[in-house]
Protein backbone atom coordinates (compact mmCIF):
# COMPACT_ATOMS: atom_id res chain seq x y z
CA UNK A 1 0.00 0.00 0.00
CA UNK A 2 0.98 3.27 -1.35
CA UNK A 3 1.84 6.29 1.68
CA UNK A 4 -1.37 8.77 0.84
CA UNK A 5 0.95 11.68 -0.97
CA UNK A 6 1.97 8.48 -3.55
CA UNK A 7 -2.04 7.31 -3.66
CA UNK A 8 -3.14 11.12 -4.42
CA UNK A 9 -0.85 11.47 -7.52
CA UNK A 10 -0.81 7.96 -8.70
CA UNK A 11 -4.21 6.26 -7.86
CA UNK A 12 -7.55 6.15 -9.32
CA UNK A 13 -6.86 6.32 -13.57
CA UNK A 14 -3.96 3.83 -14.47
CA UNK A 15 -3.38 4.53 -18.25
CA UNK A 16 -2.97 1.22 -20.06
CA UNK A 17 -0.79 1.07 -22.71
CA UNK A 18 -1.02 4.23 -25.07
CA UNK A 19 -4.14 5.81 -23.26
CA UNK A 20 -4.15 9.14 -22.29
CA UNK A 21 -1.35 9.59 -19.40
CA UNK A 22 -4.17 12.21 -17.34
CA UNK A 23 -7.43 11.12 -15.94
CA UNK A 24 -9.96 11.71 -19.25
CA UNK A 25 -13.03 13.03 -18.79
CA UNK A 26 -16.18 10.52 -20.20
CA UNK A 27 -18.35 13.46 -21.30
CA UNK A 28 -20.58 10.94 -22.09
CA UNK A 29 -24.34 10.62 -21.00
CA UNK A 30 -24.49 6.85 -22.63
CA UNK A 31 -22.63 3.86 -23.02
CA UNK A 32 -22.73 1.62 -26.56
CA UNK A 33 -22.84 -1.77 -26.01
CA UNK A 34 -22.69 -4.71 -28.84
CA UNK A 35 -25.96 -6.96 -27.87
CA UNK A 36 -29.44 -6.16 -26.48
CA UNK A 37 -28.76 -9.19 -24.20
CA UNK A 38 -25.52 -7.37 -22.38
CA UNK A 39 -27.41 -4.21 -21.97
CA UNK A 40 -29.71 -6.14 -20.30
CA UNK A 41 -27.46 -8.18 -18.12
CA UNK A 42 -26.27 -4.39 -16.89
CA UNK A 43 -29.86 -3.62 -15.86
CA UNK A 44 -30.15 -6.95 -13.99
CA UNK A 45 -26.88 -5.78 -11.92
CA UNK A 46 -25.93 -9.67 -13.39
CA UNK A 47 -22.74 -7.68 -14.82
CA UNK A 48 -21.39 -4.30 -13.62
CA UNK A 49 -20.94 -1.97 -16.50
CA UNK A 50 -21.64 1.81 -17.59
CA UNK A 51 -25.28 2.64 -19.43
CA UNK A 52 -25.97 6.11 -18.14
CA UNK A 53 -24.26 8.59 -16.18
CA UNK A 54 -27.44 10.04 -14.06
CA UNK A 55 -26.14 6.27 -12.10
CA UNK A 56 -22.23 6.07 -12.74
CA UNK A 57 -19.77 7.51 -14.98
CA UNK A 58 -15.99 6.42 -15.28
CA UNK A 59 -14.42 9.82 -14.65
CA UNK A 60 -15.96 9.69 -11.73
CA UNK A 61 -15.56 6.19 -10.40
CA UNK A 62 -11.71 7.01 -11.10
CA UNK A 63 -11.67 9.79 -8.48
CA UNK A 64 -13.79 7.73 -6.11
CA UNK A 65 -11.40 4.83 -6.33
CA UNK A 66 -8.46 7.18 -5.49
CA UNK A 67 -10.44 8.77 -2.31
CA UNK A 68 -11.50 5.45 -1.11
CA UNK A 69 -8.16 4.19 -1.15
CA UNK A 70 -7.43 7.30 0.73
CA UNK A 71 -9.96 6.97 3.67
CA UNK A 72 -8.89 2.71 3.03
CA UNK A 73 -12.25 1.73 2.22
CA UNK A 74 -13.84 -0.72 -0.21
CA UNK A 75 -15.91 0.89 -2.05
CA UNK A 76 -17.16 4.75 -2.95
CA UNK A 77 -19.19 7.10 -5.35
CA UNK A 78 -19.40 10.61 -5.66
CA UNK A 79 -22.07 13.00 -5.44
CA UNK A 80 -23.28 15.95 -6.94
CA UNK A 81 -22.29 17.76 -3.13
CA UNK A 82 -22.00 17.48 0.32
CA UNK A 83 -25.25 17.97 1.27
CA UNK A 84 -26.55 15.04 -1.22
CA UNK A 85 -23.35 12.75 -0.05
CA UNK A 86 -24.96 13.27 3.52
CA UNK A 87 -28.47 12.70 2.85
CA UNK A 88 -27.69 9.66 0.38
CA UNK A 89 -25.49 8.13 3.37
CA UNK A 90 -28.35 8.46 5.77
CA UNK A 91 -31.07 7.85 3.56
CA UNK A 92 -29.33 4.36 2.00
CA UNK A 93 -30.16 2.56 5.44
CA UNK A 94 -32.98 4.71 7.15
CA UNK A 95 -36.72 5.48 6.17
CA UNK A 96 -40.35 6.36 7.04
CA UNK A 97 -40.42 5.11 10.83
CA UNK A 98 -36.83 5.08 11.97
CA UNK A 99 -34.15 7.29 14.08
CA UNK A 100 -30.88 8.51 13.63
CA UNK A 101 -28.44 10.09 16.00
CA UNK A 102 -26.75 13.24 15.70
CA UNK A 103 -24.20 15.09 17.20
CA UNK A 104 -25.51 19.03 18.08
CA UNK A 105 -22.52 20.31 16.47
CA UNK A 106 -22.56 19.45 12.70
CA UNK A 107 -22.63 21.84 9.93
CA UNK A 108 -25.83 23.73 9.45
CA UNK A 109 -26.64 22.09 6.23
CA UNK A 110 -26.21 18.39 7.79
CA UNK A 111 -28.45 19.94 10.78
CA UNK A 112 -30.96 21.25 8.53
CA UNK A 113 -31.57 18.21 5.87
CA UNK A 114 -31.49 15.63 9.07
CA UNK A 115 -33.66 17.20 11.82
CA UNK A 116 -35.99 19.13 9.25
CA UNK A 117 -36.38 17.71 5.65
CA UNK A 118 -35.69 14.06 6.68
CA UNK A 119 -38.37 14.55 9.05
CA UNK A 120 -40.58 14.97 6.87
CA UNK A 121 -39.73 11.67 5.16
CA UNK A 122 -40.81 10.56 8.07
CA UNK A 123 -37.00 10.29 9.55
CA UNK A 124 -36.98 11.31 13.58
CA UNK A 125 -33.74 12.57 15.08
CA UNK A 126 -32.31 12.83 18.37
CA UNK A 127 -29.72 15.98 18.68
CA UNK A 128 -26.98 15.05 21.42
CA UNK A 129 -23.95 17.06 22.75
CA UNK A 130 -21.24 14.77 21.14
CA UNK A 131 -19.15 15.60 24.78
CA UNK A 132 -21.65 14.21 26.86
CA UNK A 133 -20.09 10.93 28.65
CA UNK A 134 -21.07 7.39 26.86
CA UNK A 135 -23.55 6.78 29.20
CA UNK A 136 -25.66 10.31 28.99
CA UNK A 137 -25.19 9.64 25.71
CA UNK A 138 -26.56 6.11 25.34
CA UNK A 139 -30.28 7.73 26.28
CA UNK A 140 -30.56 8.51 22.66
CA UNK A 141 -31.01 5.55 21.70
CA UNK A 142 -34.19 3.70 20.46
CA UNK A 143 -34.95 0.60 18.87
CA UNK A 144 -35.86 2.08 15.63
CA UNK A 145 -32.21 3.72 15.74
CA UNK A 146 -30.51 2.87 12.60
CA UNK A 147 -27.14 5.00 12.69
CA UNK A 148 -25.02 7.85 14.34
CA UNK A 149 -23.84 10.72 12.75
CA UNK A 150 -21.37 13.63 13.68
CA UNK A 151 -18.02 15.64 12.33
CA UNK A 152 -14.72 14.68 12.78
CA UNK A 153 -13.80 18.46 12.77
CA UNK A 154 -17.37 20.53 12.88
CA UNK A 155 -17.85 23.33 11.08
CA UNK A 156 -17.88 26.22 12.09
CA UNK A 157 -17.77 25.42 15.82
CA UNK A 158 -14.72 22.76 15.44
CA UNK A 159 -15.24 20.70 18.08
CA UNK A 160 -13.17 17.42 17.53
CA UNK A 161 -15.20 14.45 17.79
CA UNK A 162 -14.34 11.55 20.20
CA UNK A 163 -14.86 8.66 17.22
CA UNK A 164 -14.08 5.43 19.47
CA UNK A 165 -16.29 6.82 21.97
CA UNK A 166 -18.78 7.25 19.26
CA UNK A 167 -18.47 3.87 17.62
CA UNK A 168 -18.49 1.70 20.35
CA UNK A 169 -21.78 3.66 21.49
CA UNK A 170 -22.98 2.72 18.08
CA UNK A 171 -21.74 -0.75 17.74
CA UNK A 172 -23.65 -1.59 21.01
CA UNK A 173 -26.47 -0.83 19.56
CA UNK A 174 -25.96 -2.40 16.32
CA UNK A 175 -25.85 0.35 14.31
CA UNK A 176 -23.10 2.03 11.99
CA UNK A 177 -20.99 5.51 12.83
CA UNK A 178 -21.23 7.92 9.88
CA UNK A 179 -18.84 10.55 10.04
CA UNK A 180 -18.64 13.78 7.84
CA UNK A 181 -14.69 13.88 7.27
CA UNK A 182 -14.48 17.29 5.66
CA UNK A 183 -12.61 19.33 7.83
CA UNK A 184 -10.06 16.81 8.42
CA UNK A 185 -9.26 15.20 4.87
CA UNK A 186 -8.57 11.91 4.41
CA UNK A 187 -4.69 13.58 5.09
CA UNK A 188 -5.22 14.39 8.97
CA UNK A 189 -7.63 12.00 9.65
CA UNK A 190 -8.88 8.26 9.06
CA UNK A 191 -11.81 7.53 10.83
CA UNK A 192 -12.23 4.02 9.77
CA UNK A 193 -9.27 3.22 11.73
CA UNK A 194 -11.07 4.55 15.06
CA UNK A 195 -14.01 2.64 14.52
CA UNK A 196 -16.40 5.09 12.12
CA UNK A 197 -17.96 2.70 9.31
CA UNK A 198 -18.88 5.56 6.51
CA UNK A 199 -17.28 8.06 5.69
CA UNK A 200 -19.09 11.03 3.76
CA UNK A 201 -17.08 14.23 2.24
CA UNK A 202 -18.12 17.49 0.78
CA UNK A 203 -15.77 17.96 -1.58
CA UNK A 204 -16.58 20.79 -2.28
CA UNK A 205 -13.36 21.86 0.48
CA UNK A 206 -10.09 21.34 0.86
CA UNK A 207 -10.06 18.33 -1.69
CA UNK A 208 -11.07 20.26 -4.23
CA UNK A 209 -9.21 23.07 -2.97
CA UNK A 210 -9.68 26.16 -5.64
CA UNK A 211 -13.14 26.99 -4.42
CA UNK A 212 -13.97 25.55 -8.66
CA UNK A 213 -16.21 22.67 -7.68
CA UNK A 214 -19.19 21.81 -5.75
CA UNK A 215 -19.01 17.83 -4.84
CA UNK A 216 -19.64 15.07 -2.39
CA UNK A 217 -18.17 11.40 -1.72
CA UNK A 218 -19.37 8.61 0.41
CA UNK A 219 -16.78 5.87 1.29
CA UNK A 220 -17.94 2.25 3.06
CA UNK A 221 -15.60 0.46 5.14
CA UNK A 222 -16.94 -2.23 4.25
CA UNK A 223 -16.78 -3.12 8.41
CA UNK A 224 -19.95 -2.89 9.22
CA UNK A 225 -21.94 -6.43 9.05
CA UNK A 226 -25.36 -5.11 8.08
CA UNK A 227 -26.60 -9.07 7.38
CA UNK A 228 -26.33 -10.03 11.19
CA UNK A 229 -28.67 -7.57 11.80
CA UNK A 230 -31.21 -8.21 8.53
CA UNK A 231 -34.27 -6.98 10.68
CA UNK A 232 -32.57 -3.24 10.97
CA UNK A 233 -31.09 -2.94 7.53
CA UNK A 234 -33.69 -4.47 5.41
CA UNK A 235 -33.08 -2.39 2.27
CA UNK A 236 -29.80 -4.11 2.17
CA UNK A 237 -30.87 -7.70 3.58
CA UNK A 238 -34.11 -8.40 2.10
CA UNK A 239 -34.87 -8.69 -1.73
CA UNK A 240 -35.08 -5.44 -3.75
CA UNK A 241 -38.23 -5.62 -5.57
CA UNK A 242 -36.76 -2.84 -8.28
CA UNK A 243 -33.88 -5.10 -9.25
CA UNK A 244 -36.00 -8.62 -9.46
CA UNK A 245 -35.21 -9.56 -5.91
CA UNK A 246 -31.81 -9.26 -5.63
CA UNK A 247 -30.66 -9.06 -1.69
CA UNK A 248 -27.32 -6.61 -1.54
CA UNK A 249 -25.67 -8.42 1.32
CA UNK A 250 -25.77 -11.96 -0.51
CA UNK A 251 -24.74 -10.58 -4.32
CA UNK A 252 -22.22 -7.67 -3.55
CA UNK A 253 -20.59 -8.24 0.11
CA UNK A 254 -18.49 -5.76 1.35
CA UNK A 255 -19.63 -3.74 -1.55
CA UNK A 256 -23.58 -4.22 -0.75
CA UNK A 257 -24.01 -0.83 1.03
CA UNK A 258 -22.05 1.41 -2.38
CA UNK A 259 -23.88 -0.82 -4.39
CA UNK A 260 -27.31 0.17 -3.13
CA UNK A 261 -26.75 3.48 -2.64
CA UNK A 262 -26.24 3.82 -6.81
CA UNK A 263 -28.51 1.40 -7.49
CA UNK A 264 -31.08 2.78 -6.29
CA UNK A 265 -30.77 6.30 -4.57
CA UNK A 266 -28.35 7.25 -7.42
CA UNK A 267 -31.26 6.25 -10.09
CA UNK A 268 -34.54 7.44 -8.33
CA UNK A 269 -32.66 10.29 -6.71
CA UNK A 270 -29.89 11.16 -9.35
CA UNK A 271 -27.38 13.49 -7.64
CA UNK A 272 -24.72 12.54 -9.83
CA UNK A 273 -21.03 14.81 -9.58
CA UNK A 274 -21.06 16.15 -12.85
CA UNK A 275 -17.28 14.09 -14.93
CA UNK A 276 -16.52 17.75 -15.38
CA UNK A 277 -16.56 18.79 -11.69
CA UNK A 278 -14.47 15.03 -11.02
CA UNK A 279 -12.00 16.24 -13.33
CA UNK A 280 -11.57 18.91 -11.03
CA UNK A 281 -11.56 17.26 -8.78
CA UNK A 282 -8.64 14.97 -9.19
CA UNK A 283 -6.49 18.26 -9.95
CA UNK A 284 -7.43 18.95 -6.19
CA UNK A 285 -6.64 15.54 -4.94
CA UNK A 286 -3.57 15.55 -6.41
CA UNK A 287 -1.94 18.51 -4.17
CA UNK A 288 -4.03 17.69 -1.09
CA UNK A 289 -1.37 16.65 1.31
CA UNK A 290 1.13 19.19 0.35
CA UNK A 291 -1.94 21.62 0.80
CA UNK A 292 -3.55 20.37 4.01
CA UNK A 293 0.39 20.53 5.62
CA UNK A 294 0.49 24.82 4.72
CA UNK A 295 -3.04 25.53 5.87
CA UNK A 296 -2.62 23.77 9.13
CA UNK A 297 1.13 25.21 9.65
CA UNK A 298 -0.55 28.88 8.78
CA UNK A 299 -3.60 28.36 10.96
CA UNK A 300 -1.35 27.75 13.98
CA UNK A 301 0.79 30.83 13.16
CA UNK A 302 -2.83 32.96 12.81
CA UNK A 303 -4.15 31.06 15.87
CA UNK A 304 -0.89 32.43 17.87
CA UNK A 305 -0.40 35.77 16.39
CA UNK A 306 -4.56 36.24 17.42
CA UNK A 307 -3.99 34.83 20.99
CA UNK A 308 -1.28 37.10 21.93
CA UNK A 309 -3.11 40.32 20.38
CA UNK A 310 -4.42 43.01 22.82
CA UNK A 311 -7.61 43.61 20.96
CA UNK A 312 -8.43 39.47 20.37
CA UNK A 313 -11.04 38.45 23.25
CA UNK A 314 -10.75 34.27 22.29
CA UNK A 315 -9.39 32.08 19.95
CA UNK A 316 -10.76 28.67 18.95
CA UNK A 317 -8.31 26.05 17.12
CA UNK A 318 -8.00 22.32 18.43
CA UNK A 319 -4.07 22.96 17.54
CA UNK A 320 -3.50 25.34 20.06
CA UNK A 321 -2.76 23.82 23.37
CA UNK A 322 -4.99 25.32 25.75
CA UNK A 323 -8.08 24.29 23.41
CA UNK A 324 -10.52 22.05 24.85
CA UNK A 325 -9.89 19.43 21.90
CA UNK A 326 -6.41 19.64 21.86
CA UNK A 327 -5.96 15.86 23.23
CA UNK A 328 -8.50 14.38 21.33
CA UNK A 329 -7.10 16.13 18.21
CA UNK A 330 -3.13 14.93 19.05
CA UNK A 331 -4.70 11.76 19.24
CA UNK A 332 -6.98 11.21 15.77
CA UNK A 333 -5.01 13.52 13.51
CA UNK A 334 -1.85 14.01 14.98
CA UNK A 335 -0.48 15.62 11.74
CA UNK A 336 -2.13 18.86 11.66
CA UNK A 337 -6.42 19.18 12.12
CA UNK A 338 -7.69 22.23 8.96
CA UNK A 339 -7.22 25.54 8.75
CA UNK A 340 -10.24 27.13 9.96
CA UNK A 341 -10.05 29.26 13.16
CA UNK A 342 -12.61 30.95 14.91
CA UNK A 343 -11.80 34.02 17.12
CA UNK A 344 -13.68 36.87 18.93
CA UNK A 345 -12.78 40.66 19.34
CA UNK A 346 -12.75 42.33 22.91
CA UNK A 347 -15.27 44.88 20.88
CA UNK A 348 -17.70 42.55 20.14
CA UNK A 349 -20.35 42.09 17.03
CA UNK A 350 -19.67 45.85 15.48
CA UNK A 351 -15.61 45.35 15.97
CA UNK A 352 -15.95 42.37 14.13
CA UNK A 353 -17.97 43.54 11.12
CA UNK A 354 -15.30 46.52 11.02
CA UNK A 355 -12.23 44.42 10.95
CA UNK A 356 -13.42 42.25 8.36
CA UNK A 357 -13.98 45.73 5.99
CA UNK A 358 -10.58 46.07 6.89
CA UNK A 359 -8.62 43.09 5.46
CA UNK A 360 -7.27 43.31 2.17
CA UNK A 361 -6.14 39.74 1.54
CA UNK A 362 -8.55 37.87 2.93
CA UNK A 363 -12.12 37.97 1.24
CA UNK A 364 -15.45 38.21 2.90
CA UNK A 365 -16.69 34.72 1.27
CA UNK A 366 -19.70 32.33 2.23
CA UNK A 367 -17.03 29.52 1.52
CA UNK A 368 -14.27 27.97 3.69
CA UNK A 369 -11.36 25.47 3.26
CA UNK A 370 -9.83 26.87 0.07
CA UNK A 371 -7.09 27.78 -0.87
CA UNK A 372 -7.39 31.56 -0.72
CA UNK A 373 -7.56 32.90 3.08
CA UNK A 374 -11.47 34.29 3.61
CA UNK A 375 -13.64 35.10 6.74
CA UNK A 376 -17.14 35.33 7.41
CA UNK A 377 -18.86 36.99 10.59
CA UNK A 378 -22.11 34.88 11.32
CA UNK A 379 -23.64 37.45 13.25
CA UNK A 380 -23.67 39.89 9.79
CA UNK A 381 -24.26 37.60 7.26
CA UNK A 382 -25.74 33.58 7.39
CA UNK A 383 -27.60 34.68 11.12
CA UNK A 384 -27.95 38.02 10.27
CA UNK A 385 -32.10 37.86 11.26
CA UNK A 386 -31.19 37.30 15.05
CA UNK A 387 -30.55 39.30 18.02
CA UNK A 388 -27.54 38.67 20.07
CA UNK A 389 -30.05 36.13 22.53
CA UNK A 390 -31.04 34.36 19.61
CA UNK A 391 -27.74 33.73 18.21
CA UNK A 392 -26.28 32.18 21.75
CA UNK A 393 -28.90 29.99 21.34
CA UNK A 394 -27.76 29.13 17.97
CA UNK A 395 -24.24 28.24 19.53
CA UNK A 396 -23.09 31.03 17.68
CA UNK A 397 -21.16 33.90 19.23
CA UNK A 398 -22.46 37.57 18.42
CA UNK A 399 -18.44 38.26 17.61
CA UNK A 400 -17.25 35.00 16.46
CA UNK A 401 -15.30 35.49 13.27
CA UNK A 402 -14.55 32.28 11.01
CA UNK A 403 -11.13 32.63 9.38
CA UNK A 404 -10.26 29.99 6.79
CA UNK A 405 -6.77 30.25 6.82
CA UNK A 406 -4.77 29.81 3.32
CA UNK A 407 -2.16 28.28 1.71
CA UNK A 408 -0.35 31.90 0.72
CA UNK A 409 2.79 33.56 2.40
CA UNK A 410 2.26 33.47 6.05
CA UNK A 411 3.85 36.84 6.79
CA UNK A 412 1.57 38.37 4.42
CA UNK A 413 -1.50 36.51 6.63
CA UNK A 414 -0.27 38.00 9.53
CA UNK A 415 0.53 41.44 7.97
CA UNK A 416 -3.37 41.62 6.47
CA UNK A 417 -4.50 40.47 9.89
CA UNK A 418 -2.27 43.07 12.00
CA UNK A 419 -3.48 45.79 10.08
CA UNK A 420 -6.92 45.44 10.66
CA UNK A 421 -7.05 44.74 14.47
CA UNK A 422 -6.07 48.73 14.57
C1 LIG B 1 -19.85 22.39 3.26
C2 LIG B 1 -20.11 21.20 4.09
C3 LIG B 1 -21.13 20.30 3.77
C4 LIG B 1 -22.06 20.51 2.60
O1 LIG B 1 -21.35 20.35 1.42
P1 LIG B 1 -21.75 21.03 0.02
O2 LIG B 1 -20.69 20.51 -0.88
O3 LIG B 1 -21.73 22.51 0.22
O4 LIG B 1 -23.11 20.52 -0.32
C5 LIG B 1 -21.30 19.18 4.56
N1 LIG B 1 -20.51 18.97 5.65
C6 LIG B 1 -19.53 19.82 6.00
C7 LIG B 1 -18.71 19.54 7.19
C8 LIG B 1 -19.30 20.96 5.23
O5 LIG B 1 -18.32 21.82 5.59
Amino acid sequence: MYKKETICIQSGWKPKNGEARVLPIYQSTTFKYESSEQMGRLFDLEESGYFYSRLQNPTNDFVAQKICELEGGVAAMLTSSGQAANHYAVFNICEAGDHVVMSSTVYGGSFNLITCTMKKMGIECTVVDPDLPAEELEKAFRENTKCVFAETIANPALVVLDIEKFAALAHAHHVPLIVDNTFATPVNCNPFKWGADIVTHSTTKYMDGHAMAVGGCIVDSGNFDWAAYPEKFPGLCTPDESYHGIVYTEKFGKAAYITKATSQLMRDLGSIQSPQNAFLLNVGLETLPLRMERHCYNALKCAEFLQNHEKVAWVNYPGLAENKYYELAKKYMPDGTCGVISFGLKGGREAAAEMMDRLKLAAIVTHVADARTSVLHPASHTHRQMNDEQLKEAGVAPDLIRLSVGIEHIDDIIADLAQALI
